[in-house]
């Protein structure tokens, strides 16, 4: 069984103490920022394919569900969300780097 084949599944142990892109406090839900607890039920979602959004985000149940269960409304939503943070609306987050310009 390979957890990265984008199925749902409910979160063990083993998920919740998994170094995650290098922190097991990233095991969160990708779009609404959900941390996974035992149990939960989430899914791995591929979007390095995408070149405006990578990143690869985990869904939790409750978003899976309201984008219908669809993996390509939810990997359309991702790229909404990477082009939305890297518009002037999002500035002040990423003053840093506007600072530098
Ligand atoms: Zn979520």
């Amino acid at each position: 069984m390979n957890i990265l084949d984008g199925t749902l599944r409910k979160a063990t142990q083993e998920h919740l103490n998994a170094p995650w892109s290098g922190n097991k406090r990233n095991f969160r839900c990708g779009f609404c920022g959900h941390t996974f607890m035992l149990n939960d039920l989430w899914l791995f979602l591929f979007t390095n394919d995408m070149p405006d959004a990578p990143g690869n985000p985990f869904v939790c149940e409750a978003c899976y569900k309201l984008f219908d269960e669809d993996k390509e409304k939810l990997r359309a939503e991702w790229k909404r969300k990477w082009k939305a943070q890297k518009n002037d609306e999002w500035w002040w987050f990423h003053r840093h780097e506007y600072s530098t310009r």
